[in-house]
C-alpha cells in the first residue's frame, strides 16, 4: 500500500476518528479545523459528560437509526460500540455503562474523549491546523486529467442528480483551497464538517456547499432531536414542569378528519414544559418523526397523563374520590393525580373550572375529565430550529456514497463521514456512534 496524502476537513467526532484510522493505516494525514480547538461539539454532548455510544446489541442499535440505517451497516459492523470503547480504554479514557446502556467516560468529562483522540493523533504525527477552514475541494477531470473549475454552488439545497441516474466518478480529488487563500495538494479528502445544528460549535453547513460544488445532491437539512413550539398558551404557563411516565402521540393536522387514525409517532417516558412549548426525551425523539415541510399546518399532539390506568378504571377512580370528598374543589381533587399547576390546567381545560365543587360534576363531566387526562390535546406548530437541534436530519445523499468505503460515487478520492451525510439517530449515544463508525470506515478506506 502506498501512503497517501490525506486531508481531513473538520476535527469533530467523525473527523478525529477518520484521521486516527487513516494515520493507523500509515497515511500522511493533515486535519483542517476552522475552530480554535478540536471537538467543540463533543464538549457539550451528554450535558458535558459525552454519552459517547450505547452498549446495546446490533439489532437494537439499528432501531435507533432514523434515516438510512442500511447505509451504515458496513460502517457499523467494521467499527461497532465495543471497538469504540476499546479505543477509549486504550487511549486514557476509561468508560462506564449507565442506565439505558448509555456509555460515558468514567471521569464524566467530555473533554477526555477529545483528549484521547488528540493524544492519539499526536503520537501518529497527524498535523492538525486550527483556525484554518477549507473553502473548496479541488478536483481534476478523470478522463482528460485537465483541472476542472468547480461549478458554482447552488444557494438552495436543490437536488441536482436525477434519482434514477447511476452515479459515476468523473472527477478526482487533487487538493483543497484554504480560507486564507493557500492551496494544499492531496489525493484524498475526508469531508467531516457536520450538519447545521448548534452552528456555534462550528457546524455551519459548509460541507453541503463544498460537496454540492462537486455535483453532490443534498437531502434538504432540517432540525431534528429538537424542542417543539405549541400554539396554546396553557403549556407555557406550566414551564419548568417535568412529567414522568406519560405518553404522547402525534397526528398531522392536515389529515384530521380524513380517517387516518395512525399516529406518526407515539412513545412513553419523560417530557418537559418550557417557555415556548415542550421538550424532554420523548418530545426530542418524537421530533425525528415530524416533517413540517410536508405538514406545514403542524401536528396534533395528544398527551396521556395516566397511560398505565385503563380508561374505565380512571373514571371509576374519579367517581370514588369525588364521592369521598364531595365538597372539594375540582383543582384540589385532581391534586391526588397531578402536581398542582397541572391539576389547575386540567380543571380549566375541562371547561368546569378550578373552583367547582366535585359533587356538582355528573357522570358525563367525569367522563370528559377522564378523557382529557388521557388525551390532552396540543397543537405543535414547529421546532426551535437548528440553534437548538441536537442533530441535523438530511445532508449528502447516501445514494451517491459507497457504503462499503464512504467514498463519493462522483468524485474519486473524496470520502464522507458523520452528520454531514443524510443519517441521524435517536438520543442515547447513537449519533456519536454513527460518527465514529463512518469516520473509521472512511479513514480506513483511503
Ligand atoms: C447539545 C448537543 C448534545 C449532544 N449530545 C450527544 C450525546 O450525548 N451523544 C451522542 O451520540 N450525540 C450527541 N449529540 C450529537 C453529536 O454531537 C453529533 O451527531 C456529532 O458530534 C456529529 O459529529 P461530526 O463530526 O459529524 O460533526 P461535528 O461534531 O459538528 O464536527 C464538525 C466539525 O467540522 C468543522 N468544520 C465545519 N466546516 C469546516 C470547514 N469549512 N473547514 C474546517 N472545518 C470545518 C466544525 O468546526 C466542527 O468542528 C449532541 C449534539 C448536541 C448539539
Amino acid at each position: 500500500m502506498t501512503p497517501e496524502n490525506v486531508v481531513v476537513i473538520g476535527a469533530g467526532a467523525a473527523g478525529l476518528m477518520a484521521a486516527a484510522a487513516a494515520a493507523e493505516k500509515g497515511h500522511q494525514v493533515t486535519v483542517y479545523e476552522h475552530n480554535e480547538k478540536a471537538g467543540k461539539k463533543i464538549y457539550i454532548t451528554g450535558k458535558g459528560r459525552c454519552n459517547l455510544t450505547n452498549a446495546c446489541d446490533a439489532e437494537e442499535f439499528f432501531t435507533h437509526v432514523v434515516r438510512n440505517p442500511k447505509f451504515v451497516y458496513s460502517a457499523y459492523y467494521q467499527y461497532d460500540q465495543q471497538r469504540v470503547m476499546d479505543f477509549m480504554e486504550a487511549n486514557g479514557c476509561p468508560v462506564k455503562v449507565e442506565r439505558g446502556k448509555r456509555v460515558f467516560p468514567v471521569s464524566d468529562h467530555a473533554s477526555d474523549v477529545t483528549k484521547a483522540f488528540t493524544d492519539f493523533l499526536r503520537k501518529k504525527h497527524v498535523r492538525v491546523f486550527y483556525n484554518q477552514g477549507v473553502r473548496e475541494i479541488l478536483t481534476e477531470d478523470l478522463e482528460s486529467a485537465v483541472p476542472s473549475p468547480a461549478p458554482s454552488g447552488d444557494p438552495k439545497y436543490a437536488k441536482k442528480a436525477g434519482k434514477n441516474k447511476k452515479p459515476v466518478q468523473t472527477k478526482a480529488v487533487r487538493g483543497v483551497a484554504l480560507e486564507d487563500g493557500r492551496t494544499v495538494p492531496c489525493s484524498r479528502v475526508i469531508l467531516c464538517t457536520g450538519g447545521r445544528s448548534y452552528p456555534s460549535t462550528g457546524s455551519t453547513g459548509d460541507g453541503y456547499r463544498l460537496s454540492m460544488d462537486l455535483g453532490h445532491s443534498i437531502e434538504e437539512p432540517a432540525p431534528s432531536l429538537v424542542p417543539l413550539t405549541v400554539k396554546e398558551a396553557w403549556p407555557l404557563d406550566l414551564q419548568g414542569l417535568a412529567l414522568k411516565n406519560v405518553s404522547v402521540s402525534f397526528y398531522p393536522l392536515d389529515q384530521e378528519g380524513k380517517g387516518k387514525k395512525k399516529p406518526v409517532f407515539e412513545d412513553f417516558g419523560e417530557m418537559l414544559f418550557t417557555h415556548f412549548g415542550i421538550s424532554g426525551p420523548i418530545i426530542l425523539t418524537g421530533s425525528c418523526s415530524l416533517d413540517f415541510r410536508r405538514h406545514p399546518e403542524g401536528y396534533r399532539l395528544f398527551l396521556n397523563l395516566k397511560p398505565a390506568i385503563p380508561s374505565g378504571e380512571l373514571e371509576e377512580r374519579l367517581f370514588r374520590e369525588f364521592a369521598l370528598a364531595p365538597g372539594k374543589k375540582l383543582a384540589n381533587a385532581l391534586r391526588s393525580l397531578f402536581p398542582q399547576r397541572l391539576a389547575e390546567a386540567v380543571a380549566d381545560l375541562s371547561g368546569l373550572g378550578q373552583d367547582l365543587e366535585v359533587r356538582k360534576i355528573d357522570a358525563q363531566g367525569i367522563h370528559a375529565i377522564a378523557g382529557l387526562i388521557q388525551a390532552l390535546p396540543m397543537t405543535v406548530t414547529g421546532t426551535r430550529g437548528f440553534a437548538e437541534a441536537i442533530v441535523t436530519r438530511g445532508g449528502i445523499s447516501t445514494r451517491e456514497i459507497n457504503p462499503s468505503t464512504m467514498e463519493s460515487k462522483l468524485v474519486q478520492g473524496l470520502y464522507f463521514a458523520g452528520e454531514v451525510i443524510d443519517i441521524d439517530a435517536h438520543t442515547g449515544g447513537f449519533n456519536l456512534q454513527l460518527a465514529w463508525s463512518t469516520g473509521h470506515l472512511a479513514g480506513w478506506s483511503v
